[in-house]
């Protein structure tokens, strides 16, 4: 008997999952808010019978022998929900194409016309922060996700009517009545936010059915998903906080963050990263992302890429942090530089006797040493600054051999560098023949010139 009268509760049920009624009375009957304690819904809530209950000064005994405190509501208040009947599949979700039809342009009421308010409705829900809804009005019937359009008869006195969600797909239809044309502008876009909730698979907040959302409230008089609530207008009922956390509870960005990039680098060298948003995040039309290296900031712009230039051997925190609206989300990745193997360059390819050779490090790390090896002798010239070129005379150079060798290495502090590239010079040990100077009051120029001569020998 009793397992039949659950058969039978179930199916009433299923056929209320069909359409969302809202109720005729402009605002939620306050009386009969007073004639139930507020604390008895919240406990069928926790799936708990009211049948029979005795209150106490502090206490609700509940079904015989279960104490509840009634300091401890709020708790299971804070913990349950804002019902839900079924979700749309995240693909759909992001891209949901409405129908608004025209008809429902012809004002013949009050305020703006129904349409406007079914356009405005839909911006709103658009723009809850973190969530992926996002819909879209398009002007062709053939392939939208749900239809608006008038249906006294489906409507009956109710101000409008939803549908559901089944399948992973909206709700299909948002029915309205014309009882109600003389709403304000105001009045019909709280309407048309409320059955737009429903095709979301949003149940009223004071509703038993559906899955409850955690962190919301059992039952939440302003949120735009209370039944009985037309008549209200939307600037004064606006979303609750509590309706943007039941929208971003069941459509919540996904966020997976991550950097991809070399786990390694050298002082001083560019390496490129870039930061990966997950694939949830592809349809967001506007973000920052704020690059930080060991928590400086460096960059902050809407590109996903930076490039890194570790300015000292050990380890760096690369950390990214993406602001949507007033949500921040953000990973990190640990880089360990290690001190980049200097290049070098020469002045002359062949050092006739007298001549200096000069060898200088291509863009130095102005933080190193620079140690520096001829003919092997490793340590021939120590402790060179970055920008302090070594200079050879002729008669150091190895001139039994006609070639001489040159690199270096870096350092700062315990870190050492790989070798250098090797130079090669050619020494010569007979003096250049060099053609008298021609005959002009510029002593320097000629000297210049003459220099340039001996180079490109
Ligand atoms: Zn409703």
């Amino acid at each position: 008997m009793k397992s039949l009268r659950k058969f039978q509760y179930a199916v009433a049920a299923m056929a209320m999952l069909l359409v969302a009624a809202c109720a005729v009375e402009p605002l939620y009957d306050i009386e009969t808010e007073v004639v139930e304690n507020p604390d008895y819904e919240i406990i069928r809530s926790l799936g708990m019978s009211t049948d029979g209950i005795i209150e106490k000064e502090d206490s609700y005994i509940v079904e015989g022998d279960i104490v509840l405190y009634k300091s401890s509501m709020k708790d299971y208040v804070d913990k349950t929900r804002h019902s839900f009947v079924d979700r749309i599949s995240s693909s759909r979700v992001t891209d949901i194409k409405v129908y608004i039809n025209p008809e429902l342009q012809i004002n013949n009421g009050g305020g703006s016309t129904w349409y406007q308010a079914a356009f405005d409705a839909l911006q709103e829900w658009n723009s809850i922060d973190g969530c992926i809804i996002r819909f879209t009005s398009v002007a062709s019937p053939t392939n939208a996700d749900i239809h608006v359009e008038r249906n006294q008869t489906v409507v009956g006195k109710a101000i409008a009517m939803a549908s559901y969600p089944s399948y992973g797909r909206p709700g299909p239809n948002v029915w309205i009545g014309d009882y109600y044309d003389n709403y304000t502008s105001d009045q019909k876009k709280y309407v048309m936010v409320h059955e737009f909730g429903h095709t979301l698979g949003f149940t009223h907040t004071d509703d038993q059915k559906g899955t409850y959302i955690p962190e919301t409230p059992t039952r939440e008089n302003l949120s735009v998903m209370m039944s009985s609530s037309g008549g209200r207008s939307w600037s004064n009922y606006p979303f609750t906080s509590n309706d943007k956390i039941a929208a971003r509870a069941i459509y919540g960005i996904v966020w997976s963050l991550e950097i991809t990039g070399p786990n390694t680098g050298y002082t001083q060298q560019p390496s490129a990263y870039t930061l990966n948003l997950g694939t949830n995040l592809v349809f967001l039309d506007y973000y920052v992302v704020s690059w930080y290296v060991n928590n400086v900031l460096m960059q902050a712009s809407t590109s996903l890429n930076y490039t890194m230039t570790p300015q000292t051997p050990g380890q760096h925190t690369l950390k990214a942090e993406v602001t949507y609206g007033t949500t921040t989300y953000q990973t990190t990745k640990t880089i360990t530089a290690t001190l980049a193997s200097p290049q070098i360059s020469k002045d002359k390819y062949v050092v006739y006797p007298g001549e200096i050779l000069t060898c200088t490090v291509d863009n130095p790390n102005s933080q190193a040493r620079y140690d520096w090896e001829l003919d092997g002798m490793s340590n021939w010239a120590r402790d060179w600054g970055p920008n302090q070129p070594l200079q050879i005379m002729h008669y150091y150079l190895n001139s039994n051999s006609g070639m001489s060798t040159i690199r270096c290495r870096a350092r700062i502090g315990n870190e050492v560098s790989g070798w250098s590239n090797t130079l090669t010079v050619y020494v010569s040990d007979v003096p250049l023949y060099r053609a008298p100077a021609p005959q002009t009051d510029d002593e320097e120029e000629e000297t210049e010139e003459s220099e340039e001569a001996i180079k490109t020998i």
